[in-house]
């Protein structure tokens, strides 16, 4: 079920904003020289909207940089000062919100294992009642979109509209490509029940690797997110964390540079009558599909009628494994997607299971 809630567009709260909310700095604020060189070379490009800088650093285990503390604060006061940029650190607890609003920051974020903790949540958000801050949160390690919109009307509730979701990936629970899994699908879900949340995306913490940001923020672009938040840093070779996944102020320009930004819509009646042609084809396509679906479960009824009669289990695992063989190297010859041409199986199979018990369950 979708929600309705009270969240002003980015355009009404930075209204010199001209591009896609770009908020840049390094993961941990580490001395006050790095901090403000950095901020210095963000400055340079107007892209760059917002200076992020983590003050306070949940790591996985205790014993490496925890963060800077308070005094980072007045660092962020200084770059907002000198150089006219917002300035935004991350926040997980109360005390932390405190001194923050004291200090004056014009973002906050949540971070993803705050969000995962709706306890945590609403200390911070007890804390920002009444007051007029720009909250931005992360999605929780887990991929539970109800987790996420939990966090968004907790904060909504204390009468918070200025609010933004980052998509910065889920734990994964297997070895994979990036540090952290982007399902998009949840960014996807999100949209949908929020409509009118903005959403922007952390490819840093998605990535893992420098070299996989720029694939990771051409597709939050390609599928419509309003800005991203990445990692930089003066000198990432001896950043004290994430020092694997930030880029120097120059190369985020250049990795900026060759980001194409994409429009929902565009004011072009060739380009509508054309989608439209192309869209009417999907939709009959579609139909098409359920046709066979519903012709293929017919066959499945048969079969289940049949091995009734004869005795015989609904689940046949030799039979079901060749199947899947071969539909996965049938698949892939037609240029489809190996994993989703196995999802697509598998569902269909678990239903044809489902359907053969079914029938011979039934009286
Ligand atoms: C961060 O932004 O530096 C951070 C710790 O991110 P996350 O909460 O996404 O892990
Ligand atoms: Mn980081």
């Amino acid at each position: 079920m979708g929600v309705e809630i009270d969240i002003k567009p980015i355009k009404e709260w930075l209204p010199k904003l001209n591009n896609p909310l770009l908020i840049a700095g390094p993961c941990s604020l580490e001395t006050e020289e790095q901090a403000m060189d950095t901020a210095r070379q963000l400055a340079k490009d107007p892209r760059v909207f917002v200076y992020r800088g983590g003050v306070w650093k949940p790591r996985t285990r205790p014993g490496s940089f925890e963060g800077i503390g308070t005094v980072g604060l007045e660092w962020l006061k200084q770059v907002k000062q000198e150089t006219g940029l917002l300035v935004g650190t991350e926040v997980a607890n109360a005390q932390h919100t405190e001194e923050a609003l004291k200090a004056g920051l014009d973002v906050l974020w949540i971070g993803a294992r705050s969000t995962a903790s709706p306890f945590v949540v609403q200390e911070i958000a007890d804390v920002l009642k009444g007051t007029d801050a720009v909250v931005m949160v992360k999605n929780p390690v887990n991929p539970d979109t109800q987790l996420w919109m939990g966090a968004i009307e907790r904060l909504s509730k204390v009468g918070i509209t200025k609010l933004v979701g980052i998509h910065r990936g889920f734990t994964p629970f297997r070895e994979t490509k990036y540090r952290n899994y982007p399902n998009w699908q949840s960014f996807i879900e999100l949209r949908r029940l929020m409509p009118n949340l903005p959403v922007i995306c952390d490819p840093s913490h998605i990535a893992g690797k420098r070299e996989y940001l720029s694939e990771i923020s051409q597709k939050a672009f390609d599928m419509g997110m309003d800005g991203l938040m990445i990692e930089s840093h003066r000198d990432p070779s001896c950043a004290l964390s994430d020092a694997a996944q930030q880029l120097t102020p120059a190369d985020l320009f250049k990795l900026l540079d060759k980001l194409v930004i994409r429009n929902e819509k565009v004011d072009n009646k060739q380009f509508e009558d054309q989608l439209e042609m192309l869209r009417s084809r999907i939709d009959s396509l579609d139909t098409e599909l359920l046709e066979i679906l519903s012709s293929r479960m017919e066959v499945v009824r048969q079969i289940g009628q049949y091995k009734k009669d004869n005795n015989v289990t609904a689940l046949q695992m030799s039979r079901w494994t060749e199947l899947m063989n071969k539909r996965v190297s049938a698949g892939e010859k037609m240029n489809l997607n190996r994993t989703f041409v196995q999802i697509l199986f598998q569902l269909i199979h678990e239903d044809s299971v489902r359907m053969q018990t079914e029938i011979m369950d039934a009286e």
